[in-house]
């Protein structure tokens, strides 16, 4: 991956190689051609760069023929009841169905295809996976952050927690969930009867967005094909998504988390619940019960004894 140092402006025509080359490395090697004098294309730093046309306008696409355009895909999509597991082991792979839904071209477009299923013989770890990060200006996130947030914990964990993205401290260390909503997460583990160091923390996108904002579309499915690669790595058992976004980008849906939150998924092989984030704790405590019902469902299928009283749970 090409390196670059992040305090200059990159021109356009290094852009543009350092995503071929990210491509490349996700095994994509099939564009569209477009069109000459599209109105899809924008003038970047003085150079002419492409923009993906809209489905419709795909040549030779199956979707556009049959008048699937990507935004009527993911309308779709999201009208796609999620599944929730029976009782027992995970059976459906929602994700994947999910992304079954559109036709390969499309498929590429929205969201790259992970590189491993989690079922499959590990090839790479995270410091592989982190080494190929680099200094990563792949996305515009990059311009602002201090320190890439890669993800922080035990490499082979069998509980992993996803948030949306770094805030404030975790930009300026480099670390997840360090603030006042990573204490009160770290009182959730320790709850659990675990330490940090037990589990794996990460995020949906490793670099801070402006004033907090939530990470955007572009922005997620740029640095997500990270996260999904860690979580081949690591091959957890359990996923807890904190807050929305987490839950949403895995899930693929834009369903409000209060409506499946609690529930089972699967995801890739392992079982995924969704839970509040810690922030929204901060603001909203009451929804602390919640949260505590739900990593409990965590403990029982981890085997972790519950504490002898709830009145253990996280109170932060
Ligand atoms: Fe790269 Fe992810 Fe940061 Fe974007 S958010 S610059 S993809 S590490």
């Amino acid at each position: 991956m090409v390196i670059m140092d992040s305090t200059r402006p990159v021109p356009a025509h290094k852009q543009l190689e350092a995503w071929l080359q990210y491509f490349d490395d996700l095994g994509i090697g099939s564009f569209y051609r477009d069109r000459e004098g599209s109105s899809q294309t924008k003038l970047v730093d003085g150079a002419r760069i492409a923009e993906p046309p809209a489905a419709a306008e795909t040549e030779c696409s199956p979707a556009a023929a049959e008048g699937r355009t990507l935004p009527t895909l993911l309308e779709r999509a999201d009208e796609t009841p999620l599944r929730v597991l029976p009782d027992g082991p995970p059976t459906a792979r929602v994700a994947d169905e999910a992304r079954r839904t559109l036709p390969p071209e499309l498929r590429a477009l929205v969201h790259p295809p992970p590189l491993l299923r989690f079922d499959e013989p590990v090839v790479e770890n995270l410091e592989s996976i982190s080494a190929d990060l680099g200094d990563c200006t792949r996305c515009k996130l990059h311009r602002k952050r201090h320190k890439i947030v890669f993800g922080a914990g035990n490499p082979a964990a069998a509980l992993v927690f996803v948030g949306e993205g770094p805030g404030h401290d975790e930009d300026m260390q480099g670390l997840p969930f360090v603030g006042r909503a990573g204490k009160l997460l770290t009182q959730m583990i320790e709850a659990m009867s675990l330490t940090r160091d037990d589990v794996y923390i990460a995020n949906i996108v490793k670099c801070r967005p402006p004033e907090n904002r939530t990470p955007q579309e572009d922005e997620i499915a740029t640095c997500m094909p990270f996260l999904e690669r860690q979580l081949g790595a690591i091959k957890p058992e359990i996923i807890v998504c904190l807050g929305s976004t987490a839950a949403q980008t895995l899930l693929g849906t834009k369903k409000s988390i209060s409506a499946f939150r609690g529930q089972w998924f699967d995801y890739q092989g392992a079982k995924l619940i969704s839970t509040y984030h810690p922030a929204y704790l901060l603001r909203n405590p009451n929804a602390k019960s919640d949260v505590w019902m739900d990593l409990k469902k965590v403990m029982a299928v981890l085997g972790l004894k519950p504490p002898a009283r709830d009145a253990s749970r996280p109170r932060g």
